[in-house]
């Protein structure tokens, strides 16, 4: 189980209390907020690894370095399934690619195993939302263990603030990116910017991710780890494509 809000996150510590029954649990988790580092994977400096309590590992790294500790390095054995959330904050559409949440599903896909990455579209977390969100995790946690995934797939979970309407398979939506950047000036005159403003927004595109969460339902995508477009591939066949150099 892996997060990348940080090894003190309360959506880690619900998404541990949701499974914690059905079977041996591993944390490995950042020792600290690594929001929006995507898949990065640290190579140019060595990793520390705290295990503050048993079974919990506190890394001085990105949540893909987690997952990759956790499967070869500090856990024996293979594990069934890899977790990664619940992260404050929805990971929809264009989100994905950001999130570190996703990204260390991803990675524990690469590797062969089932993973999910949760969710929850909110700022905050509510005792309501939290006990919401962990019954969420036991249902699907509960749906894939027995079937496993197919390979190179990944489960993308997010769930709603506030009552559950229901649940959804869903495509990645789409995310309005607007005037996100803020400029001001530094105390010694320079200026500075600071990405990221108000709720962009999303496209309405049905049957898509950002659609469910609007409607209030939990939204499942499957995802896949090889990022070839097949569409492209037929259309770019029609290039004359011919290259040679000395
Ligand atoms: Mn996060």
């Amino acid at each position: 189980m892996t997060n990348d809000d940080g090894i003190h996150s309360p959506g880690l510590a619900s998404l541990a209390d949701a499974v914690t029954g059905i079977g041996p649990v591993v944390i490995v988790a950042p020792d600290r907020n690594r929001s929006a580092i995507g898949h990065a994977l640290t190579l140019d400096s060595p990793l520390r690894a705290e295990e503050i309590r048993k079974n919990v590992f506190s890394v001085d790294g990105t949540p893909t370095d987690c997952v990759n500790l956790g499967v070869h390095g500090l856990v024996d054995g293979k594990p069934k399934l890899v977790v990664s959330g619940v992260n404050l904050g929805a990971n929809l559409g264009d989100d994905i690619t950001y999130s570190g949440t996703v990204c260390a599903a991803m990675e524990a896909a690469l590797m062969g195993f089932p993973a999910i990455a949760f969710s929850l579209d909110s700022r905050e977390f509510t005792v309501d939302d939290l006990a919401r969100t962990s019954a969420v995790v036991e249902y699907v946690v509960g749906k894939v263990l027995p079937a496993g995934l197919p390979p190179g797939t990944f489960l993308n979970v997010n769930i709603p603030t506030g009552p559950i309407n229901g649940i959804s398979l869903t495509c990645q939506g789409k995310r309005h990116y607007g005037e996100g950047i803020v400029q001001k000036i530094d105390p010694r005159g320079r200026n500075y910017y600071w990405i990221g403003g108000a709720n962009p927004g999303f496209e309405d595109i049905p049957g898509s991710d950002c659609n469910a969460i609007a409607a209030g339902l939990v939204s499942i995508t499957p995802l896949r780890t090889g990022l070839t477009s097949d569409t492209a591939l037929q259309l770019l066949a029609d290039w004359p494509l011919s290259f040679v150099m000395d």
